[in-house]
């Protein structure tokens, strides 16, 4: 099934009006209108599933005694212009964004605040990158070792855009070869919005395509990433790229990223420490292994990255919350605890009543190693020759 159709069957036709529900299904309705393009129509009618909840937002507006939006295009206004918190009481109950909009105030595109809500909220339909890890998961686990997946993995984070040829070249990759038909699925065409006088770009640093804006300047859908343009690729040469679909680019090939980065600062900065990546039997991205030189206990570090910390602390497998808050550690990049001083209480209060997991940033992560790296060297001076 083409992601499209997916989105498409995964819109509620219809439902109680529950602003979390309401909110879901605006989210979606967003993520659609850009799938065809179509994010800046304002015409009549109205596609079905933005006429949802543009009918909804309305009703819950009116029933909180608010101004409601006007049309489709006041919505999007809304969309771009208003974090959560200043969206009318009734429709958004509570939950804050910081300054993140569902829509990107420069490109007009969805953010990655808007891609959480929509596959990731209280009764969503489930998002396509768990479906994808673990069918390539099952495809790999009879080959009796973590290579093939691990490989698939990397993959996914270091190479989010493809040419032709290089997805040729992927997809004969016999390491890879239990998950070749898969590969096809999850590249896709990457659309003309990525497109500027016949040339795509790369962003430096996520290696996802860059959106242009006017004067040209270059946008980035990853949440606090300033686009820098990286590799170029010119369509009369290579042909239009191919592009890992959206919910694999946010929430695989964004924290492996950060991920990769945590781990080469480490081994730049903690010579002794082994930093390797594993199968995560809790998550389904692997994780970090962190091990010490002393050869003490062993640290489970998992990168994510997500806007809205409860939808994280709701994405958490059962699991998750029963490892050892002391050596097992959920990681979220600085820039979202800068953004929202209340992330980690935000975390805690969406699982009232557990004691785990430890959630951080990371740079709280890289203090604690250096804390621990410290004591094992002070504990090797007293010791004494
Ligand atoms: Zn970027």
């Amino acid at each position: 099934m083409r992601p499209d159709e997916a989105e498409q069957d995964a819109l509620p036709r219809q439902g109680p009006v529950r602003p979390e529900v309401v909110l879901s299904g605006l989210a979606r309705a967003l993520v659609l209108l850009e799938a065809t393009e179509n994010v800046r129509s304002f015409a009549l009618p109205y596609p079905s599933e933005a006429q949802w909840a543009l009918d909804r937002v309305v009703m819950l507006s009116l029933l909180a005694e608010e101004d409601p939006p006007l049309g489709l295009a006041d919505l999007l206004v809304w969309a771009r212009t208003r974090p959560l918190e200043e969206w009318p009481a009734g429709v958004v109950p509570g939950y804050e964004s910081g300054t993140e909009t569902l829509l990107d105030p420069r490109s007009g595109r969805p953010t990655d605040l808007c891609h959480e809500w929509a596959w990731h909220a209280p009764g969503a339909p489930e998002d396509l990158h768990h479906l994808v890890l673990r069918e390539a998961r099952k495809r790999c686990s009879g080959l009796g070792d973590s290579t093939a997946f691990l490989a698939f993995h990397t993959l996914l984070v270091r190479r989010p855009v493809l040419t032709a040829a290089e997805l040729y070249d992927v997809t004969g990759d016999l390491l890879l070869e239990p998950l070749w038909s898969l590969l096809t699925e999850i590249y896709q065409p990457a659309s003309d919005l990525h497109v500027r006088a016949g040339a795509y770009a790369v962003c430096e640093r996520c290696g996802i395509l860059l959106t242009p804006l006017d004067g040209d300047l270059w946008w980035c859908e990853r949440a606090g990433c300033p686009g820098d343009v990286g590799r170029v690729l010119e369509r009369d040469q290579t042909g239009r790229p191919f592009q890992l679909q959206r919910p694999l680019r946010q929430f695989v090939t964004g924290p492996g990223v950060i991920e990769t980065a945590l781990r080469n600062m480490l081994v730049t900065s903690m010579p002794g420490v082994n930093v390797d990546p594993h199968l995560d039997p809790v998550g389904d991205l692997p994780g970090l292994s962190v091990t010490f030189p002393d050869g003490g206990d062993r640290w489970d570090v998992r990168v994510r990255d997500w806007a809205q910390p409860h939808l994280l602390a709701a994405a958490l497998p059962e699991e998750a919350w029963t490892g050892h808050p002391d050596t097992t550690f959920w990681v979220v990049p600085d820039r979202r605890i800068e953004a929202r001083e209340d992330y980690v209480r935000a975390f805690r209060a969406a699982s009232p009543g557990r004691t785990g997991p430890a959630l951080m940033s990371t740079g709280e992560l890289m203090r604690r190693i250096a804390e621990r790296v410290d004591g094992m060297r002070r504990g090797a001076l007293d010791a004494g020759p």
